[in-house]
């Protein structure tokens, strides 16, 4: 079935049906994840550096189900899916925070590997693509920084100098997922001062971004930084760059286009945390619909009162609005657009989706939803920092807000 679609703009045509092929995959990946990977969630690490074990194996049984690393190249070992086969596949992972872990898509190393796939050098994919991609390492992104870049990127405080042939990175990071137990992260990183090297480019933001092994004697885990979340393999950790030293070769891209290969990993990467995210919210929402016909109340099920079934409606239609909008942005990034529009729209939608969908089951499953037995008190943690993380709410409206004037504007 093909519908007309309305983008920014202009109309778009959209490809709503899925392949047999994708099909079968989703059938697949579903049956994964309630024999394989659900099962595993009793034995969910509590401590951020005890994950090695779990995540080998759940890995090792995606790759003999032929799923592992969906959005990857095949030549990297993966399946190849585009966006719009991702957005299918990864909403079925997302069913389990686990199964993300285990089909090698979960962020920040999902970002971290499509942002090496289209800017690193032959040399660089093959030490820090290809590892990340089988699943043998893990990597980090550092660019948040305590009283420097934050919702605002262009508050970033940490410099790379040019000094005698090498660069020398000095600054504090903070909330950088996975950090402990990570590899190497990319760090992002000052570089329009005066540092005697000329930039590629003219541009206001003069970042770089740099690729820094985890053993490097300039780098160091400061202190893992205890969240609400369960913060999953290598927690949110602080991190510091103290005469950092990194050679020409562990730039990443050009020297100056830091802020652009930003967008190269957020704008898909935030719309892969919606895909998986709704994952999630569909996963609580099962729970509260089997609840709801099952539970008895003043002489009915709870889904015979109409409180109840407004609250499964809302829930519904949200989930199917939030699809539709992450399968739109997918299919405008499976066509070359940036879609910064469409991720930022998905974005807010989908965030706030997920929490309300999320805190509707719990209020529908009572107590049930507060206690550990159920996966809903874990998922209402975890969702929470999903308004915050890859541009909060209000800066994503506000990105919104400005095209639609400018638009206005323009149209004058
Ligand atoms: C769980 C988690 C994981 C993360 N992982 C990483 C990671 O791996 N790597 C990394 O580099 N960073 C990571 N971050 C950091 C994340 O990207 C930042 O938290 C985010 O960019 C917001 O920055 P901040 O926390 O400094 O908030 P601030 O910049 O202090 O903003 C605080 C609040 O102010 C409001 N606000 C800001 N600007 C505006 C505006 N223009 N209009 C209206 N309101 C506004 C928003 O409500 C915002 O939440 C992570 C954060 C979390 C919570």
């Amino acid at each position: 079935m093909r519908l007309a679609v309305a983008a920014f703009l202009p109309f778009e045509s959209m490809e709503f049906s899925l392949s047999p092929e994708l099909r079968d995959l989703q059938a697949r990946t579903r049956t994964f994840i309630d024999e394989i990977v659900i099962p595993a969630e009793p034995r969910l690490p509590r401590d951020v550096s005890d994950w090695v074990d779990l995540r080998g194996e759940l890995q090792d049984a995606a790759k003999q189900a032929g799923l592992f690393a969906p959005h990857i190249p095949q030549e990297y070992g993966g399946l190849g899916l585009n966006w719009r086969d991702c957005a299918v596949i990864f909403e079925e992972a997302g069913r389990s925070l686990l199964g993300p872990q285990a089909l090698n898509c979960a962020a920040p190393d999902e970002g971290n590997m499509h942002m090496l796939e289209k800017i690193a050098s032959p040399a660089q994919k093959e030490k820090y693509l290809r590892p990340l991609a089988q699943g043998k390492i893990r990597s980090c992104f550092s660019m948040t920084e305590p009283n420097g870049a934050g919702a605002d990127p262009n508050l970033l405080k940490t410099r790379a100098e040019y000094r005698d042939g090498k660069w020398i990175i000095n600054g504090r990071k903070w909330f950088i997922s996975g950090a402990i137990g990570a590899s190497y992260t990319i760090c992002m990183a000052r570089t329009q001062a005066t540092d005697g090297r000329p930039q590629t480019t003219e541009k206001r933001s003069g970042a770089t971004m740099f690729l820094v092994d985890a053993d490097n004697p300039g780098f160091r885990i400061v202190r893992h930084v205890p969240t609400l979340d369960l913060g999953w393999p290598g927690g949110h950790a602080e991190v510091e760059f103290v005469n950092c030293e990194a050679s020409d070769d562990a730039v990443l891209g050009a020297v100056g286009e830091g802020f652009e290969y930003a967008q190269v990993r957020l704008g898909p990467a935030r719309l892969t945390h919606c895909m998986r995210w709704l994952g999630a919210a569909r996963r609580a929402n099962e729970y509260a619909v089997k609840y709801a016909n099952a539970r008895e109340s003043f002489g009915k099920t709870l889904a015979e009162h109409q409180g109840v079934q407004f609250m499964l409606a809302d829930s519904e239609i949200e989930m199917h609005a939030a699809r539709l909008m992450i399968w739109h942005a997918a299919y405008l990034l499976d066509q070359g657009d940036k879609a910064r529009h469409e991720t930022s729209m998905a974005k807010v939608f989908v965030a706030e989706t997920v929490n309300r969908v999320i805190d509707r089951a719990v209020q529908i499953c009572g107590s049930h939803g507060i206690a550990e037995d159920w996966p809903l008190a874990l998922l209402y943690r975890e969702h929470r920092a999903f308004r915050i993380y890859d541009g909060p709410s209000e800066v994503h409206r506000m990105s919104v807000g400005r095209r639609v004037a400018r638009r206005a504007l323009a149209a004058k």
